[in-house]
């Protein structure tokens, strides 16, 4: 039987929601957050949820997730019906061709097409295309075709996957669990709350158009003015290619914490007090260094004069790709940290960081 978590982010997981377009994401936190809390939204489309618990005399902690998934948009349409499209963030190299997505058409519904590929009989090259190589095929053989489907310049796409979800094991596949599987944390952590004195306030932010370098982060950063960060991310998982002596994000072995990325050298005191607060309750954290990667903590930690931030990395295997695999129970103990993490943060402790 599926649980609300799982069925929360089933439900996350499937919402179209590229960079720029994170509206069905957005509905779901409005219809959420309502259950237990007060919802803002600024033009960015980031969310803002808010704990009514909160008196504002207290330091304001966020807990961040980005709402939006890598995505593709379509840049013109060719001669014979094919859409050329450019990316929305970064996708995984040669993961394109061949994937069916959904393309949306003006009035809000949406296409099917394909993204093309050379069949092996007329290939030239065996390497695979980039996102910038790609077009899609939505079975128009014109651009008039695609003018009668509603859809042309500016559309926005995502893949075609659905959830599914493996019970006996624990493990989700599916699309945008970066960073749905964030979202779904942010939204039963505050859930979890819902009645409970913390000596802190805490802002939940679905922020958008992470994909494209932080944007709603920035204006997050800004809106609320946090103390402090915690920010949920789909973080890639390295268990499938590297050997076992350096493997740092492995699925279902929990929460990954990164003392450092290309974005962010972790506050140290407050990345300890992170660590040892999971230990000390016994929840499975995993350490990390990594050189590559960024996240929403790059910006939060040195905008508005600083809060100290740190990443609740949660495994997924194959980011940025059309369908990954997470576990139910890294989701689960990623809660459970930031729930201790939030109950042991006071002005007190925060002051002593
Ligand atoms: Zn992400």
């Amino acid at each position: 039987m599926e649980t609300e978590s799982i069925r929360l982010l089933r439900e996350l997981s499937e919402a179209f929601g590229p960079s720029g377009f994170e509206d069905e994401v957005a509905a779901i936190a409005r219809r959420e957050g309502a259950k237990w809390g007060d919802v803002r939204e600024d033009t960015l489309r980031n969310m803002y949820l808010y704990r009514r618990e909160n008196t504002g005399n207290r330091p304001v902690v966020v807990l961040d997730a980005h709402s939006d998934e890598v995505g593709l948009m379509v840049q013109y349409v060719h001669p014979n019906g094919l859409l050329q499209i450019v990316p929305l963030g970064g996708w995984a190299p040669g993961v394109l061709p061949g994937q069916t997505v959904r393309v949306r058409r003006r009035d809000g519904g949406f296409v099917r097409g394909v993204i093309a590929s050379v069949p092996p009989h007329f290939a030239t090259s065996a390497k695979p295309g980039d996102a910038a190589d790609c077009r899609i095929d939505v079975g128009a053989s014109s651009i008039q075709d695609v003018e009668a489907l509603g859809i042309g310049v500016g559309a926005p796409v995502v893949p075609d996957t659905a959830f599914s979800y493996d019970e006996a094991r624990g493990l989700c596949f599916g699309k945008a669990f970066d960073c749905r599987v964030g979202c779904a944390a942010v939204l039963e952590t505050l859930r979890r709350l819902q009645g409970e004195t913390l000596a802190v306030d805490v802002v939940g932010v679905l922020s958008s158009q992470e994909e494209v370098g932080e944007r709603g982060a920035m204006a997050a950063a800004y809106a609320v003015h946090p103390q402090a960060v915690l920010v949920f991310e789909g973080a890639p998982a390295d268990d499938t290619f590297t050997p076992d002596y350096a493997r740092q994000t492995v699925l279902g072995k929990g929460p990954m914490l990164r003392h450092m990325d290309r974005c962010m050298i972790t506050h140290p005191r407050m990345i300890r007090h992170v660590i040892d607060t999971g230990r000390k309750a016994g929840l499975p954290v995993q350490e990390a260094v990594r050189t590559g990667g960024g996240t929403n903590g790059g910006v939060y930690h040195v905008q508005q004069g600083g809060a100290p931030s740190v990443v609740i990395g949660q495994p997924v295997r194959y980011i940025h790709a059309p369908c990954s695999v997470a576990s139910v129970r890294d989701l689960e103990n990623g809660v459970q940290l930031a729930l201790e993490v939030l109950h042991s943060l006071s002005e007190e402790v925060l002051a002593a960081l």
